[in-house]
């Protein structure tokens, strides 16, 4: 029921009694849905016609009175349909499958066995028998199937109908718990076992049978086929758990379970197949105690303890240099709400970030822990997730949408780098992850951190303002000195050199300085792939995505070109499709370059790249953030991925290879954006015992932005920014929505702009101090094929904004506008 704009109404039979929040099954127009129960009352009212719900999926509500309530608040503030809400706040597996069989209809049959009958070679040799003749042997063969195997003869087939298409909706089976017990005492001379087999084998050894194998898995830090492997190795004994965890006499070992047929020889590999040894090898038998607190860090722990145990919320900024120790506050906060039997969630910007984070979660609080990000398997995911539900795990490590942990008794919720815009959510429904996080304390009654060197322009005024409580971490903890920057003037060193070169005389002499004493170097650069677009020097057409307003992006590896919106890719073309000239000419410098450029010009050094082509592949990026970490690598290029929270002590030099990109950009926080970046790089310098230096180059040595940061002038920065977005009435000042009419048609995208532009002339009045920007074209204006029109609404009043939005979407729907032709966007980070 994603888009429908408003909650339904059903009627439950007699035999089915069901909670809010709980997931049931439902008719919908023709066929079944899954939703959730917002609102159980005891008789329906005269005159509501109802139809009847099927069964409820979960014996119990998967979602609290409290996230019911942070859902419905979502579906109302971000103006989004509150089925995509609850679905956005569910990662559960999906409850009904769908699935698409093709079968023979007569007159295939009728076709197959004239083409079998024809005494013509080429018409048994035809595709379309093979087709026929495949479908024939394999009736209900899936359409993704015949699509691969016969791409040009399946349409066809399905055109003069000798195939009919049945749609199958089948229910998910739901998961087997298992239990699990040793087969008896282990033998004299015990087989050489891997270690993750004793540690499953220890652990039954200790706690006993175990009634959930998940927990077990947990424990041991296992996977369900190594608990296969011992079990057909005669070790262990699987049953199926029944209703109250009693074991079933069962001690066959249940045949069939789903996942199993995936990749069978993976999923029975030995010790930890699959999972990273370079973090398993860092969790202890035993849980690390914390080390010893500075003066500064107890001070802001003895302030915030009290706001912990009132039990009440508490909404609090910490304001902590880099390196000076915000994590110690985190794990002393969920520690004390531990030892009080309350719950955690901490939320970090990147998945980046979490291994390091997870290594130092496990070493504090053992497999009291869940891990909740996207790069998880569907299969980890709903795992994690119902060991948090059901109060298994009562600390939750993850990235934006863990804010829905379905955690009890919540004390505190923690937003590492508060300031980080991946924390807003770019598709529906577009919230802000940050400030979800403050209104779910608000709901918890808890305490609400928000951490940053760099806090964002909102949550700094909200301090200053005393919505929140202000605490601060000045200094780098065992009294480092933050590195010394240096500010490269690009614009000089082409004036002195005559050359356009990306790394100035400077900056290459302190590398290879670096290397001489074998220390280490980060450079950035926060724009991907080799070149950033391939230009024409005959007629300056560049190569442009067919999808969307921007040129395409040149990486080397796959040699491509490539579309960094819409993931479009295609060829190198060897001459300009525009006017045939063989003049082509690579324009730019992206990570890819630079990594290539750095191994040319320091031929004995170890060069690495942390970019997102590479985090895709994620043992690869692993693997570079390990070996940097260890020392293996001399100098790592990477974008702003290896700007955040990171903490690599041997790094004494950080290398802004261009300060600039970004400032140009059509965007109100385009210098907010920069003043963080290079804040941040900069505190990846010095966190060891040498000191560090940082080097920044621009062409634009004089832009506060670049000039504060050097400084590492928070305050000087605020001030001066605070001053232009009053200026200019841009948030925090005032309250902004972006609203933008989008359709692959252009047509239809005007339309839809004039329609709403008639609807902001007709309400004008009513919203008195609105100010209405539009219609104009977005500054992108075509994305994944749509025309993009936009309006840009501000208001010095929420309430009213909020109001016209609330308006403007009725009348959207009135006036028979599709949801996926508005975008409304409250709060938008990103107005591009
Ligand atoms: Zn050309
Ligand atoms: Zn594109």
């Amino acid at each position: 029921m994603a888009a429908i704009p408003h909650p339904l109404t059903y009627r439950f039979p007699p035999s089915l009694t069901v909670s809010p929040g709980q997931r049931v099954l439902v008719p919908l127009a023709t066929h079944k849905a899954a939703g959730i129960v917002l609102r159980a009352t005891g008789k329906l009212a005269p005159g509501i016609e109802a139809r009847e719900a099927l069964r409820a999926i979960d014996p119990e509500p998967v979602l609290s009175s409290e996230l019911v309530r942070l859902g419905l608040w979502i579906s109302d503030y971000y103006l989004a349909p509150p089925g995509e809400v609850f679905r956005a706040m569910l990662p559960l597996r999906r409850e009904i499958r769908h699935a698409r069989h093709v079968r023979l209809t007569e007159e295939g049959s009728r076709r197959m066995q004239e083409l079998a009958a024809s005494l013509l070679e080429e018409s048994r040799g035809s595709r379309e028998f093979a087709l026929l003749a495949y479908l024939d042997r394999r009736p209900g063969a899936s359409v993704e199937n015949l699509r691969k195997k016969f791409p040009d003869a399946y349409p066809q087939a399905l055109a003069q109908k000798w195939v009919t298409v049945e749609e199958v909706k089948r229910e998910r089976n739901r998961r087997k718990v298992l239990a699990v017990r040793l087969a008896g005492p282990l033998p004299e001379r015990p087989p050489r076992l891997s270690p993750v087999a004793r540690r499953i084998i220890e652990t039954l050894e200790r706690q006993g049978p175990a009634e959930d194998h998940r927990a077990l898995l947990e424990t041991a830090r296992a996977h369900l086929a190594n608990l296969r492997t011992l079990s057909r190795a005669g070790l262990i004994e699987l049953g199926e758990a029944g209703p109250g965890g009693v074991w079933s006499g069962n001690q066959s070992e249940p045949q069939s379970h789903e996942g199993m047929t995936s990749s069978p020889r993976q999923r029975d590999a030995p010790a930890t197949a699959g999972e990273t040894p370079a973090l398993r090898r860092q969790v202890p038998g035993e849980l690390e105690a914390a080390p010893p607190l500075t003066p500064a860090q107890f001070g802001v722990l003895s302030d915030l303890f009290p706001r912990l145990d009132s039990g009440g919320f508490s909404p609090v900024l910490l304001r902590g240099v880099t390196g000076s120790g915000k994590t110690e506050i985190y794990l002393h906060l969920i520690a004390r709400c531990l030892e009080r039997g309350r719950s955690a969630l901490m939320l970090v910007p990147e998945i980046a970030l979490t291994p390091a984070m997870q290594s130092l979660f496990l070493s504090r609080f053992g497999g009291q822990i869940a891990l909740l990000h996207s790069g998880l398997t569907e299969r980890e995911r709903d795992d994690a997730w119902w060991r948090v539900r059901r109060s298994e795990a009562k600390v939750v490590l993850g990235t934006r949408s863990a804010i829905f942990a379905p955690l009890a008794n919540l004390g505190v919720v923690i937003v590492d780098e508060e300031h980080d815009s991946s924390y807003k959510q770019d598709e529906t429904p577009r919230y802000h992850g940050r400030d979800v996080a403050v209104v779910r304390a608000q709901f918890a009654g808890a305490l609400v951190l928000l951490g940053s060197a760099t806090p964002s322009l909102e949550s700094y005024r909200n301090a200053r303002e005393g919505k929140y409580h202000l605490v601060k971490l000045e200094e780098r903890i065992g009294g480092r000195k933050l590195a010394a920057v240096e500010v490269v003037d690009m614009r000089q060193e082409f004036r002195e050199t005559h050359t356009q070169v990306p790394l100035s005389r400077n900056l290459k002499a302190e590398i290879e300085a670096q290397i001489r004493a074998s220390a280490q170097t980060m450079l950035l650069l926060n724009r991907r792939g080799y070149s950033w677009f391939l230009l024409c020097r005959s007629c300056g057409e560049t190569q442009r995505c067919v999808n969307c307003s921007v040129s395409l992006t040149y990486h080397r590896r796959e040699h491509r070109l490539t579309c960094h919106y819409c993931g479009y890719s295609t060829a190198v073309p060897s001459v300009c499709p525009a006017c045939g000239s063989e003049y082509l000419q690579y324009v730019g410098e992206g990570t890819e370059k630079i990594e290539q450029k750095i191994a040319e010009l320091f031929p004995g050094a170890r060069v690495a790249r942390l970019d997102r082509d590479v985090a895709r592949r994620r043992s690869e990026f692993l693997r570079v953030l390990s070996d940097f970490r260890q020392g293996k690598i001399d100098i790592l290029v990477g974008t702003q991925l290896i700007a955040k929270g990171h903490d690599f002590p041997g790094v004494t030099l950080v290398g802004v290879v261009s300060a600039d990109i970004g400032l140009g950009l059509p965007d109100f926080r385009a210098a907010e954006r920069t003043f963080q970046l290079v804040t941040q790089v900069a505190g990846r310098a010095g966190r060891g015992d040498a000191p560090g230096r940082v080097l920044v180059q621009t062409f634009f040595p004089d832009h506060y932005a670049i000039r504060l940061a050097a400084e590492q002038n928070y305050d000087g920065f605020f001030n001066k920014e605070m001053g232009f977005r009053r200026m200019m009435h841009y948030p925090p000042i005032t309250a902004l929505a972006n609203v933008v009419a989008q359709h692959e048609r252009l047509e239809r995208a005007a339309r839809v702009a004039k329609e709403m532009g008639e609807f902001f002339n007709k309400v004008e009045r009513q919203f008195p101090g609105i100010k209405i920007l539009g219609p104009g074209p977005a500054p992108l204006a075509k994305v994944e094929r749509r025309y993009r029109i936009q309006y840009l609404l501000k208001s010095n009043s929420r309430a009213t904004l909020h109001a016209l939005l609330k308006q403007l979407a009725h009348h959207c729907a009135q006036s028979g506008v599709q949801p996926r032709e508005v975008m409304i966007d409250v709060d938008p980070v990103n107005i591009m």
